[in-house]
């Protein structure tokens, strides 16, 4: 289906909410990561959700990440007609210090949604920052994702591993004011503000937020982030405690640099010259002593390679985590025929 907007993100949350199941939120920063996602979310009928951060976006950009931005997106959306799924991209970790750049966005309605990371700020300061781009987002339609760290209150030198954990009451505190559509919390994995800190994970840290904010009146997702190490049957837990959105990004960064790093090596004398030989830019498709084998060097043959190990992984995580056959707009799908992670 055509690229799908925040009304129809959503409807997806809400579906995922209600019977259990979620994103797994994948970053892209080239063609060959973001192919595979959507081969792999098609291939297992799930609704995608791809995120672009600002470094991508700059990446992607020669430097410019608005430019970077504009060129991505536009990739997504063309893609995405050649696909039945629900396409969706959200902007990942934006800072107040590129709100420019957020807002520009906004205006040429490129995201789904956007992910506002001020956890690292006190708390008073996050939930202004975080109203700030609600304000800007809500009335064209793009959903907010916030992020609590530190609890309120805690001076910035506190020494307490308990101050790094998602304390419930500030949790409804954060999402009645700043109006926030989904709340990314600190439950002890490696990400923002514990990063670097030997944290006990808390997963029933995820049941009390979520029961917190439904009694409050915000059955809203939840949302980890720095989910890498965490057991399936731990990510089903999390599922079961209102988490509808996972994200991932380094994973697929390694597993790009492994299926390279032995497609080349298997195909080591097709591509470097045996010993003696000179690799010389002007003969080396019409010498005698060696040629390297285009079927090995073309981009487009470790390219493809990569795309397949992608699309493998994301169709195992949305068996996983319950995804699989659960796409709101496939056709044939959504019918809650996929398998529930119980
Ligand atoms: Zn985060």
């Amino acid at each position: 289906m055509p690229f799908g907007d925040g009304a129809q993100l959503r409807d997806v949350y809400r579906r995922m909410k209600r019977e259990g199941y979620a994103f797994i939120a994948s970053n892209v920063a080239e063609p060959n990561v973001l192919l595979g996602l959507l081969e792999g979310a098609e291939a297992s009928r799930a609704d995608l959700l791809v995120q672009i951060s600002y470094g991508a976006m700059g990446f992607a950009g020669a430097g410019d990440a608005w430019a970077g931005l504009r060129a991505l997106s536009s990739y997504l959306r063309a893609v995405s007609e050649c696909y039945s799924i629900g396409i969706f991209l959200n902007l990942d970790h934006q800072q107040e210090k590129h709100l420019d750049l957020v807002e520009r966005a906004i205006a040429a309605r490129i995201p789904s949604s956007i992910m506002i990371d001020a956890s690292h700020e006190p708390f008073e300061r996050n939930v202004a920052i975080t109203r700030k781009v609600v304000e800007m987002a809500h009335p064209r339609g793009i959903l907010v994702e916030g992020e609590l760290g530190i609890i309120k209150g805690a001076e910035e030198d506190v020494v307490s591993d308990e101050a790094f954990y998602t304390d419930p009451d500030d949790a409804v505190e954060f999402v009645e004011r700043t109006g926030v559509d989904l709340l990314a919390i600190s439950i002890g994995t490696e990400h923002g503000v514990s990063k670097g800190r030997t944290l006990t994970l808390r997963l029933d840290l995820a049941r009390r937020v979520n029961e917190a904010l439904r009694e409050a009146g915000y059955d809203i997702p939840l949302v980890i982030h720095g989910s890498s190490g965490l057991s399936t049957e731990q990510l089903r837990e999390l599922i079961r405690c209102g988490v509808c959105k996972i994200n991932r990004d380094t994973f697929y960064q390694y597993l790009y640099t492994c299926t390279a790093y032995d497609f080349y090596r298997q195909r080591h004398e097709s591509i470097v010259p045996p010993e003696g030989v000179r690799f010389d830019p002007e003969t080396f498709e019409s010498s005698n002593d060696w040629t390297p084998d285009k079927k090995a060097f073309d981009p487009r043959a470790v390219g493809k390679e990569i795309q397949r190990a992608v699309k493998e992984a994301l169709m195992r995580f949305n068996e996983e985590i319950g995804s699989a056959g659960r796409s709101l707009f496939a056709s044939g799908s959504g019918s809650g025929s996929g398998s529930s992670p119980s």
